[in-house]
């Protein structure tokens, strides 16, 4: 990654964390902190969510996303390829309609025309996904995109993208407000090459998020196939429930993962309950950002050595907690 690249990645993320946090000194809700943040995500074009979502087989975008409250209460959406936010579709299931889950592009803008949600657009790919789509290709028609062998197979019943690197950068977010209360958000585009209709973790509660103001929030980003079955964030949520602090929590859950389906599979965030976070991967990276109210500036980590900047011991982690 370029000098630029991570510059950019660093500021955007010091942005989404800046912008939630600023919602939460002025009184607003995890809901709005985890949104907002999210909101930034999705826009910046360089992770993989809203506008920089990676593309299907067939070149199209189908993004997932969820929000999900220490109440339990929880929305999801699936190939919501309609609007610019998917969080923010997310959110308005969760708030408008009696459901969890709502998939695919007609039945949303529906849903979202139904509810009066603003503007729909038909989001497109970027030309860096694009042509980071022409790569995949090229490898995935050679037998060489090993995540995908038996889409491999089938992949020449598919419509290929006319000609128009990496499987991460799904975003997500947790927040605890002044309330107490705890809310978790992920948005992602899925993973490069998925066969159009896969829906994965991200739209998943109790997967690729979770939220329960008895133990605190989750979000999780990484191979959605592998997460789904180890339902990581619920068993995170599970763990902290029981007493044990965040960052074990996480520790935890992952080390789990890694033992049932191998390394480079998966990376997670948490707050739990008393405001202590956790951050835990068996992924080479996964850039974080931080804010607390002791904290005098947001803090950003991009690259995998910067880790060291973020204390993760336990016992300092407690003495960190949030007291806003
Ligand atoms: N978890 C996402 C998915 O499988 C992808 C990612 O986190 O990069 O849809």
């Amino acid at each position: 990654m370029s000098k630029n690249e991570i510059d950019k990645r660093r500021e955007v993320l010091r942005k989404a964390s800046a912008d939630g946090y600023a919602l939460l000194r002025k009184g607003g809700t995890a809901a709005d902190a985890v949104e907002s943040a999210i909101k930034v995500l999705e826009d910046s074009e360089i992770f993989n969510a809203g506008s920089g979502s990676c593309v299907t087989i067939e070149g199209n975008v189908e993004p997932d996303a969820s929000i999900m409250k220490g109440d339990l209460s929880c929305g999801s959406v699936a190939n919501a390829s309609v609007v610019r936010n998917p969080i923010s579709l997310a959110r308005a299931v969760m708030e408008k309609s009696d459901h969890v889950l709502i998939a695919g592009p007609d039945a949303l803008t529906k849903f979202a025309t139904a509810i009066g949600f603003g503007e729909l657009v038909a989001l497109r790919p970027t030309k860096q996904r694009l042509e980071q789509y022409e790569v995949y290709l090229r490898n995935m028609r050679r037998g060489e995109l090993k995540e995908w062998p038996k889409n491999s197979e089938i992949m020449g019943q598919y419509q290929e993208a006319p000609p128009g690197t990496d499987f991460a950068g799904t975003v997500g977010a947790v927040a605890i407000d002044s309330q107490g209360d705890v809310c978790a958000g992920v948005s992602t585009g899925g993973r490069f090459m998925k066969l159009p209709g896969r829906i994965g973790d991200s739209a998943i509660p109790g997967a690729g998020l979770y939220a329960d103001h008895n133990s605190g929030a989750v979000s999780a980003t990484g191979a959605g196939e592998e997460i789904i079955k180890v339902c990581l964030c619920k068993t995170v949520s599970d763990l902290m429930r029981s007493g044990i602090d965040a960052q074990s929590a996480c520790d935890s859950a992952i080390n789990l993962l890694t033992n049932a389906r191998g390394v480079g599979t998966a990376g997670v965030i948490a707050i739990d309950v008393k405001g202590r976070f956790g951050i835990s991967r068996n992924t080479e990276m996964m850039p974080v950002s931080l804010r607390f109210v002791p904290m005098e500036k947001t803090l950003s980590v991009v690259l995998p050595e910067e880790y060291s900047l973020v204390d993760l011991t336990g016992s300092n982690n407690r003495r960190k907690r949030l007291t806003i």
